[in-house]
């Protein structure tokens, strides 16, 4: 028999400013019904948001010279190196740029200060596609991921550091404090979005509350797999699900759970869940 009595909601989850923007992006473009809408790469980190766009006609390319001439192509929430932009308006495409604003703020810098002469190192998932476009507006950037991979570099110059939106701030300081014995002409700047680091704290604030905690969000979500590391952190017990149909059947041991999701959670998935544990 279940236990579960309440369901307790992080005070902070889901859609991120960026994310809402990119997917309001993709919505007008689909609305509009002139031509076909591509988008380069996933709209999203969420396997339900992908499919139910698909089933719109939306469809998702890896490479720009995919897209036809007059499609529309939408630039996700994490952006595109500048000469992929490039690439889709020489090919006569219909660009609809999705990058979060705070995104475009960390490519200017890592733009301006590649111009001035700094060497750039930005840390975070090389595989990332906010790394990705990052490092296209730097010359010979350096993506490292650990205050390890920090130790091992050899600089020299001004060097610049900055980092993805979504990586942990302790992380990024341990990674900056490596930097700074080995750098004399050391810029850090700070990049880490709020959005990240709210969900963070309202997520341990959530643990120290429930007996249990759901983080909900796609698989290859990065900010949903830190709020599950987070979560597990605490102590407590925890699994990452997509959406209700991974409840896991231990749930039910449990009498208070706690909710969180990641900042490309649609709200109707973390209603689905909610609505599955209230009738478990
Ligand atoms: S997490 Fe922050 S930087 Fe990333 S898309 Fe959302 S609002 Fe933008």
């Amino acid at each position: 028999m279940s236990r579960i009595r309440n369901i307790i909601r992080a005070d902070e989850m889901g859609f991120c400013l960026g994310v809402r923007r990119a997917v309001g992006t993709l919505e007008d473009a689909v609305s509009v019904e002139d031509s076909e809408v591509y988008t380069l790469g996933p709209i999203i980190h969420n396997p339900r948001v992908v499919s139910d766009f698909a089933s719109r006609g939306v469809r998702t390319i890896s490479k720009p010279e995919e897209a036809p001439a007059d499609s529309r192509v939408i630039i996700r929430a994490h952006g595109v190196p500048l000469q992929i932009k490039e690439v889709l308006e020489s090919r006569g495409c219909r660009v609809m740029d999705g990058t979060c604003p705070k995104v475009i703020a960390s490519q200017k810098t890592v733009k301006k200060y590649s111009s001035l002469g700094y060497h750039t190192v930005i840390v975070g998932d090389a595989d990332h596609g906010e790394i990705k476009g990052l490092a296209g507006y730097a010359e010979n950037p350096i993506v490292i991921s650990s205050a390890a991979e920090a130790e091992a570099l050899e600089l020299d110059g001004p060097v610049m550091v900055i980092s993805q939106t979504t990586i942990k701030q302790d992380e990024y300081d341990e990674v900056c404090a490596v930097l700074k014995k080995k750098c004399p002409d050391l810029k850090i700047v700070e990049s880490i979005c709020s959005a990240t680091s709210k969900r963070q704290e309202a997520l341990v604030d959530l643990c120290g509350r429930v007996d249990a905690c759901l983080i909900i969000g796609g698989r290859d979500s990065a900010n949903t797999q830190r709020l599950y590391l987070t979560a597990r952190e605490t102590g407590i017990p925890c699994w990452h699900i997509q959406d209700a149909r991974e409840i896991p059947s231990e749930i039910t041991r449990y009498e208070t759970i706690g909710l969180s999701a990641g900042a490309s959670t649609p709200d109707a998935v973390i209603l689905e869940v909610e609505d599955r544990l209230r009738s478990m």
